[in-house]
């Protein structure tokens, strides 16, 4: 069995944007030549997240409705108090960003069978970007055989 550790960066659009990370995954497992095993695909930051549904560009549109519903940035949130805070100069006032990942994964786990994501067929592995813009990184970790 190996395993394999791979970044994936993705530069992001300005305030909430979805990325379909699913053809780089793919791409890892074809040319590591891995036939069965499965990948985690994990979030390295508090305000992006993944989940796994259908890429459709109005659905995608609809979810940023969705989350923004649930955490309007124009609410009062303690963490923008940054007055009380120890901050760096540049940090940003994103509350609702930490909130809306908070209600979406940090990670998924997919197995690999006859040499594919085990993915029905309208999954993608989605990453949402919640405080862009920003350079991100996501760790693909692929194990098996
Ligand atoms: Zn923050």
């Amino acid at each position: 069995m190996s395993i394999i550790n791979k970044l994936i960066e993705v530069e992001t659009a300005k305030g909430i944007s979805i990325y379909n990370i699913t053809p780089q995954i793919v791409k890892l497992i074809q040319i590591n030549n891995i036939n069965n095993g499965q990948v985690i695909v994990f979030s390295r930051h508090t305000t992006t997240a993944l989940a796994i549904n259908e890429n459709e560009e109005r659905l995608l549109e609809d979810v940023k409705v969705y989350l923004k519903k649930l955490a309007p940035e124009s609410d009062k949130y303690l963490h923008n108090d940054l007055h009380l805070r120890d901050v760096p100069p540049d940090e940003p006032i994103n509350a609702h960003s930490h909130l809306m990942a908070m209600t979406l994964s940090t990670s998924e786990v997919i197995p690999i069978f006859d040499g594919k994501l085990a993915l029905g067929t309208w999954q993608s592995v989605l990453l949402f970007e919640l405080d862009g813009p920003r350079k991100r990184t996501v760790l693909v970790q692929i194990s098996g055989e």
